[in-house]
């Protein structure tokens, strides 16, 4: 193990000069493959001044140019996804069908951000009043940072800088530091693809860098994306320094089958929402609430579904599921489980212990199922980040929503079911950001945007797509006339329309 991986500033890779560094880990082998470097504030702030300096000209160039050089690195993003995704398998442990599926969603980003010129077209009206007219335009906001978690490391960094830099800005990534590697392919391609230096930095780090970065005069905006308390932190101290700030944070999604749900898409769906990924996504579905009668033949087949699961390492031919991202995770995991045990729910599936041959040593957890779960148990009010479903029975429809609704997250929901009113009133009454109608995780496309509600997201803008444009952009509203026109002479009062 002698990789280091760097950060990257103005162009160029640089240890800088924090001195401190941090193990990177293969979790499916778990031991440390690389060593990342921690920056220091001086790291951060020669980061920060490389992208200030990189800004005006930046801003200055013609959207048009600015998107061909997205375009050229969207090229790249195809031609390198095997590489990327080998990456996060290797610093993430996910499957790499998993983490191509990944590279392919952040890809998407880029798509959009190529047509981003659109989007930044102002609105016009003529004559607003005599010899006057009046427009709007919406210019970049100069430095903005991005701060992102280790689950999905190619990305969630995607669905920040593409947009910030088709829109004009300078970018500082402060990647998460258990799977750093692929930031600086991003930077290397970004390179490749023509963008000017500075225009795109990576600086490596934890807490220190995340501080200095919130502290940083010149850095115009944050988008975070994270755990709900390190969101809630990153929102407060942001904007007490002026800046704009979306914090993106932790989850707990449910899923609720009603008897009339076709149980064969509803337990596949369950499956794939609830394991893939060792269930480490904010979009993963944590709790199955069975309405009525459909909670006996649930349990039966996801209980056999469950103990069935291929986990492995995440290269191995047929692995569905691979390790969790570090020993702490794995160890918190295999507690929640046992207190889940403690507070009285049925362990339908236990996971703890879970042995991988070649493997000894990974972070592995297998598929856990529960039942009877009830909402004061730590199992229901945690985010478990792992592969624990939570199986929690209802009588009806109207108790599943006020579950949900009483829940202090709202990033995604899902209902299953063949009756239309009963999905529609669903969609209508359920307070969370992103809902699937038989769908289990309804990411939204690229061109829509992403965002949870209550504790799931702090700020008033969700991601990427058209909300990313705004979060990115400041309105301007111009008034102008020409001289050619005569004065109106001086006016005292509040000008009216004559
Ligand atoms: P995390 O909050 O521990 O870390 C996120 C980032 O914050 C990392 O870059 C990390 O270095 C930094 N950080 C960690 N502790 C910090 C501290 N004390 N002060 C300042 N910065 C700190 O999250 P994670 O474990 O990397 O990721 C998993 C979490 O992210 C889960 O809660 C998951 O739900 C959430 N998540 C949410 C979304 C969403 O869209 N809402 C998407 C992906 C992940």
């Amino acid at each position: 193990m002698n990789e280091t991986i760097q950060h990257f500033i103005n162009g160029a890779e640089t240890k800088g000069g924090g001195g401190r560094y941090a193990d990177v880990y293969n979790p499916a082998l778990g031991q440390a493959c690389a060593q990342v470097a921690l920056a220091s504030t001086e790291d951060v702030n020669a980061a920060v001044a490389a992208a200030h300096a990189a800004a005006p000209g930046w801003a200055a160039t013609p959207p048009l140019a600015r998107a061909r050089v997205l375009f050229k690195y969207l090229q790249l993003c195809q031609q390198h996804t095997d590489e990327f995704a080998a990456m996060v398998t290797r610093e993430h442990g996910k499957t790499f069908a998993d983490a191509q599926g990944e590279v392919a969603r952040g890809i998407e980003v880029v798509e959009f951000a190529v047509g981003i010129p659109q989007m930044l077209k102002g609105e016009f009206t003529d004559q607003i009043a005599r010899g006057i007219d009046a427009w709007s335009m919406r210019q970049p906001l100069g430095v903005v940072a991005g701060i992102t978690p280790f689950n999905f490391p190619v990305m969630v960094p995607m669905w920040m800088f593409p947009v910030a830099i088709a829109c004009g800005n300078t970018f500082v990534l402060k990647p998460s530091e258990r799977d750093p590697s692929a930031s600086l392919l991003h930077a290397r391609l970004l390179k490749e693809a023509g963008l000017p230096d500075g225009v795109f930095n990576v600086v490596q780090g934890d807490k220190t860098a995340v501080d200095a970065i919130l502290d940083h005069p010149d850095i115009q905006a944050v988008s975070f994306v994270g755990s709900t308390p390190i969101a809630e932190y990153i929102y407060a101290r942001g904007s007490a320094a002026g800046k704009r700030v979306q914090a993106l944070g932790g989850a707990k999604n449910h899923m609720v089958v009603m008897p009339d749900a076709d149980m064969d898409m509803a337990v596949d769906a369950l499956i794939g929402a609830a394991y893939g990924s060792a269930g480490e996504r904010c979009m993963a579905i944590s709790v199955a609430v069975a309405v009525g009668d459909a909670g006996d033949q649930l349990v039966a087949r996801l209980a056999e579904r469950t103990a069935a699961l291929k986990v492995g390492d995440g290269m191995a031919q047929g692995a569905e599921m691979g390790p969790v991202v570090t020993l702490a995770a794995k160890q918190r995991i295999e507690k929640l489980i046992g207190e889940g045990v403690e507070q009285g729910a049925t362990l339908v599936v236990d996971g703890r212990g879970y042995r991988v041959a070649g493997r000894e040593e990974g972070f592995f957890v297998g598929g856990t199922l529960f039942d009877h779960v009830q909402p004061e148990m730590s199992i229901y009010r945690e985010e478990i980040f792992g592969p624990v479903l939570c199986v929690v029975r209802m009588p009806d429809v109207g108790s599943a929503l006020e579950l949900i609704n009483r829940n202090e997250y709202g990033n995604g929901v899902a209902v299953f079911t063949r009756d239309g009113g009963v999905a529609r009133e669903f969609v209508r009454q359920v307070q969370v950001g992103m809902v699937g109608v038989n769908v289990p995780l309804p990411v939204p496309m690229a061109f829509n945007s992403f965002g949870g509600w209550k504790k799931s997201l702090f700020g008033d803008h969700h991601a990427y797509g058209p909300e990313g444009v705004r979060f990115y952009t400041r309105h301007k509203a111009v008034m102008q006339r020409w001289p050619n026109t005569a004065s109106a002479g001086v006016e005292f009062a509040f000008p009216q329309m004559k």
